[in-house]
């Protein structure tokens, strides 16, 4: 396991009452810079420019339009990277943003020059930090440039950079066959080797109010890691070394190998 993608949500970073997760964003922050001082290859796809867009601009539920969301995901993203290269700064850690748009998929001249990118940063020894771009991915024309969610990009991620294993942090323990905040009853797949259309309809709906995933995209990355022979871990982050036990081999959360 050399190359590792870690994709981290809204949920991982604020707290439910829409603050900064201090705590979290520090222990990242630490166990990403200590991995890569292991020799290890780390891609941080994160989300949040929004969330952390409203908590900097103040505003406690999302705006409806277009326009609005795109102006706070603007100041929010610039705070989002702020955030990010203080605290990896503390560890002596460079951190590099890249803020993709659906053209690196359309377009092989773009794909090829995103390789490159992350290649050359991650020779120097930089932590790549990816986002969508959402000033340039609008939704209503959601086709052409947007991924629809960082759950497919950090998957469209790994596949660019032929990560061995992407870690998908979210606000629950893994994949369970029912929803475990409405049924404390469901169960945990530890190994999923295919993604059935049986599993699809156990993913539900959306999950929490900033993140827009929830478990139906979930996995559909696992689903577009596994097409690419990749290995996915969905794991909780409310604990963010819990990345050194999954990178130990430890079984945790449920992982999607074929
Ligand atoms: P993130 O913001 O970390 O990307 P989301 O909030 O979008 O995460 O998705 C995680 C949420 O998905 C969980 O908190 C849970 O409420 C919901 N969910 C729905 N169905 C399931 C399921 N079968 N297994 C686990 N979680 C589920």
């Amino acid at each position: 396991m050399k190359r590792i993608v870690i994709k981290v949500g809204t949920s991982t970073l604020m707290y439910p009452n829409g603050k900064l997760n201090l705590q979290r964003i520090e222990k990242l922050a630490f166990v990403l810079t200590d991995l890569k001082n292991q020799g290890k290859e780390v891609i941080l796809v994160s989300s949040g420019a929004i969330g952390v867009g409203c908590h900097r601009l103040n505003i406690t539920k999302r705006p409806a339009t277009i326009p609005e969301q795109q102006a706070i995901a603007a100041v929010g993203q610039s705070e989002l990277m702020n955030l990010y290269s203080q605290f990896f700064g503390n560890y002596g850690q460079i951190v590099g943003q890249l803020l993709l748009t659906r053209d690196i998929i359309d377009y092989p001249k773009s794909r090829n020059n995103v390789i490159n990118t992350f290649e050359q940063l991650l020779k120097q020894g930089i932590i790549p930090v990816v986002n969508e771009n959402d000033t340039v991915a609008v939704e209503e024309l959601d086709h052409l440039t947007k991924f629809g969610d960082n759950d497919r990009l950090s998957a469209i991620v790994s596949e660019l950079v032929t990560a061995d294993l992407l870690i998908m942090l979210s606000d629950i323990d893994g994949f369970y066959n029912d929803n475990p905040t409405t049924n404390p009853a469901a169960t945990l797949f530890s190994d999923i080797h295919a993604i059935t259309p049986e599993l699809v309809i156990l993913a539900g709906g959306n999950g929490s109010e900033f993140g827009t995933g929830g478990m139906a995209t979930k996995l559909k990355a696992a689903h577009h890691v596994l097409e690419q022979n990749g290995q996915m871990i969905l794991a909780n982050g409310a604990d963010p070394t819990i990345i050194f036990d999954i990178i130990n081999g430890e079984q945790i959360g449920t992982h999607f190998r074929a």
